[in-house]
């Protein structure tokens, strides 16, 4: 059965994705409502929970209808020998190498050269995505017009906005305009370098490891336009101090840099205040989540690309419509969706109808959106557990019996709702940003140690949920 899982993710995902994320998963046990997985390192775990719970679930379900929960840990890992691996070894294993043994990095020194200039070549880019496949609409037009403006600019140009700071949730485009970015801002004189945070951490790491960190550095600084996507995973003091020097220094030579990531700066709260600040410090924009109208024209935009490559393709207006209404959460299900479209129509030699298409995009369809928590249910719902007013909570009081309750329920806060650091802080009585990171570290630094305590926040977590 974990064959034929394994080969619906396969398929809903694609071989790449497959292969760069899921191949390492490994199958625990099966227990009635959950399905428990285990993954070599945090890294992959985090990266699996936020990029693809959704498609694991439903794989599953697909299998096995009982199936409510997937629950992803970290084996152990396995001690690698401390030099450098070959060429092979993923990007993500150094990186979790990086964050296990910090200390071996100093003491490797010999290793080839080709390793550090690889790391700076840029993290590899899709040829489909550029401004000319991208969907303008309501949800992106200041997005879609500050990352022209980048692309347009010349070397030496005055910089309007800097850094050009763009977030969304996942699937909403980030990544297709940043490299559309890159495509058309690259010339013979203007030098666009796009890197994922992890290419970043792992072009520093090598660099590191290497003992070529400097020539790293310049390197970056050479480049007059510096692009990087999913900023909310770069990881460890190190590199984010390096990050942070990279930024200021390519900025205060006037230099472009592009950023994307899942959430706003204030959010990022594993980067230090300074870095925040100068990262808000130029132009923020959000794009929202894709309208209906726009969810049709990326679809219809699909089908035509797909067309270039089989001209006997094609979907009917109805059934575009229906999946533009259907498919609501992210583009990314909306390629899938045509995708499998395609590849059933050309295995059957068969035209694509509505009732084809229903069947086949079933479980890209999310049943209902899950609940939005409030943050009065949670005090409501802590306060009652531990036997404390709700005022308290919010109060100033600092005996223990109140303290430890009005922190669980701030890391409920931070982790069931969207709300930011400073919001969770202004919905408990004033308190500061800092102080709400502070009971989200300790409850997080609890649970992994404290099973009663971590009972009592999965069992809070669960009475909220339903
Ligand atoms: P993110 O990086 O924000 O998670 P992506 O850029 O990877 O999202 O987008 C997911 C998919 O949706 C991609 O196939 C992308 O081409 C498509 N997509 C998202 N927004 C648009 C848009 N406005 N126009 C065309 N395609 C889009
Ligand atoms: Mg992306």
């Amino acid at each position: 059965r974990w064959t034929r899982v394994k080969g619906r993710l396969r398929s809903t995902v694609g071989e790449d994705v497959y292969s760069s994320w899921f191949a390492r998963m490994d199958l625990e046990r099966v227990g009635g409502e959950s399905v428990h997985l285990s993954v070599p390192t945090r890294f992959l775990k985090s990266w699996i929970q936020t990029h693809y719970a959704d498609r694991v679930l439903s794989c599953w379900q697909a299998e096995l209808p009982d199936v409510h929960r997937i629950d992803l840990t970290v084996r152990t890992p396995v001690r690698a020998p401390a030099v450098v691996k070959d060429a092979r070894t993923s990007v993500e294993e150094r990186l979790s190498e990086h964050e296990h043994r910090p200390s071996e990095l100093r003491a490797v020194a010999t290793v080839p050269v080709s390793a550090s200039h690889e790391a700076l070549g840029g993290s590899p880019l899709d040829p489909r995505l550029t401004f000319a496949t991208f969907v303008g609409g309501r949800s992106n037009t200041l997005a879609l017009a500050a990352a022209r403006q980048v692309a347009e600019g010349r070397r030496g140009d005055n910089v309007m906005f800097n850094p050009l700071y763009i977030h969304a949730g996942v699937g909403l485009g980030k990544t297709h305009l940043l490299q559309a970015v890159t495509w058309a801002g690259n010339s013979a004189d203007r030098k666009v370098l796009y890197l994922t945070a992890e290419k970043f951490m792992y072009g520093f790491v090598a660099a590191l490891k290497t003992q070529t960190a400097l020539a790293f550095k310049e390197a970056l600084r050479g480049i007059d336009v510096l692009v990087i996507d999913d900023l909310q995973f770069l990881q460890g003091k190190s590199t984010q101090a390096e990050f942070c020097h990279t930024l200021n220094a390519l900025i205060d030579a006037g230099r472009q840099v592009v950023i994307a990531a899942d959430r706003p700066p204030s959010d990022l709260e594993s980067l230090d205040d300074r870095v925040r600040s100068r990262l808000a410090g130029g132009l923020v924009v959000e794009m929202g989540a894709l309208g209906e109208e726009l969810r049709l024209e990326i679809l219809k935009s699909r089908v035509s690309a797909a067309r270039t490559h089989h001209a006997s393709f094609d979907v009917p207006l109805p059934v575009l419509d229906y999946l533009a209404k259907a498919i609501t959460h992210n583009g990314r299900d909306l390629e899938g969706a045509i995708n499998r479209l395609l590849a059933h129509s050309k295995l059957n030699s068969t035209s694509v109808t509505l009732e084809m298409a229903e069947r086949e995009v079933r479980d890209l369809i999310r049943p209902q959106e899950p609940r939005r928590v409030k943050i009065e249910d949670i005090q409501r719902v802590v306060a009652r557990q531990y036997n404390v007013s709700r005022s308290d909570l919010l109060s100033s009081r600092r005996t223990a019996n109140v303290v430890r309750p009005r922190q669980v329920a701030m890391y409920l806060a931070k982790t069931l709702t969207l709300r930011s650091l400073p919001e969770i802080g202004r919905r408990f009585g004033g308190r500061d940003h800092t102080t709400v990171l502070h009971a989200v570290r300790k409850i997080e630094a609890l649970v992994s140690k404290d099973i009663a305590l971590s009972d009592e926040v999965e069992l809070l977590k669960r009475q909220l949920q339903e």
